[in-house]
């Protein structure tokens, strides 16, 4: 099998990168892959289970009954299926989102999942995004971008969505939370999210989306010629 292609996107909560990563994954043709969904489905099974997160003892007692698989629709979606079950809507939650922090750092569950992301960039050609890409999963990958924005920005991105959507936002329970998560995700031990030193850093507080798009386009075609 020819070797495939890699690309990295690394960032905190709310950076914008699976709309990104989507969209130049559409662009290639390439396979886009969320990480993050991947622990939220470990979450939100322990959570079923009523495992607390931060039990390491039972996630390490139930984490072999799960299955995760990964599946695309038509347009590209990509579902998260939890023991033959599709629960891509149900781990959209924020009480999910601070549950798959916490128990990302639990190392059996990292240890598992790493070879299963390995095994995607390995088969297929792929823009994955999550927050050690770079420096762990795909410490090969051909392009490497940590994409960033200011704690605030990316609140009142996350606000504006919600009431896009007819839901109820409080901006500074939001930006709390943000910073809860970057502070769990930046400070655990194993595989914490850090920009890996080849890493091209985009800061994406002043950009728009197709601006962010063009600038990770261009760094794409320099170093792979697509
Ligand atoms: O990206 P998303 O917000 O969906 O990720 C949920 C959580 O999963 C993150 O806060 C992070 O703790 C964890 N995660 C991780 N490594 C990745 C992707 C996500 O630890 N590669």
């Amino acid at each position: 099998m020819s070797k495939t292609i890699s690309i990295a996107i690394d960032g905190p909560a709310g950076a914008g990168k699976s709309t990104i990563a989507r969209r130049i994954a559409g662009e290639l043709g390439f396979y886009y892959v969320d990480t993050g969904a991947i622990y939220r489905t470990v979450a939100y099974f322990m959570d079923l289970l009523g495992v607390s997160p931060k039990d390491t003892d039972g996630v390490e007692r139930y984490i072999d009954e799960l299955t995760v698989g990964i599946e695309y629709d038509e347009d590209g979606l990509q579902h998260m299926i939890m023991n033959g079950m599709d629960v891509t809507g149900d781990i959209r939650t924020q009480d999910i989102s601070q549950k798959a922090s916490l128990i990302s750092a639990q190392p059996v569950v990292r240890e598992v999942l790493l070879d299963m992301q390995r095994e995607v960039a390995r088969q297929h050609n792929v823009v994955m995004d999550g927050r050690d890409i770079a420096t762990v999963v795909l410490p090969e990958a051909q392009v490497k971008i940590f994409l960033t924005a200011s704690a605030e920005v990316r609140a009142k991105r996350r606000t504006d969505e919600l009431i896009a959507k007819g839901q109820k936002a409080d901006f500074n329970k939001i930006l709390q939370e943000i910073q809860q998560r970057d502070y769990q995700d930046t400070h655990r031990p194993i595989a914490p999210l850090k920009m890996a030193r080849d890493s091209v850093k985009v800061d994406t507080s002043e950009m728009t989306i197709d601006q962010v798009v063009q600038t990770i386009r261009n760094i794409v075609t320099e170093k792979t010629g697509r």
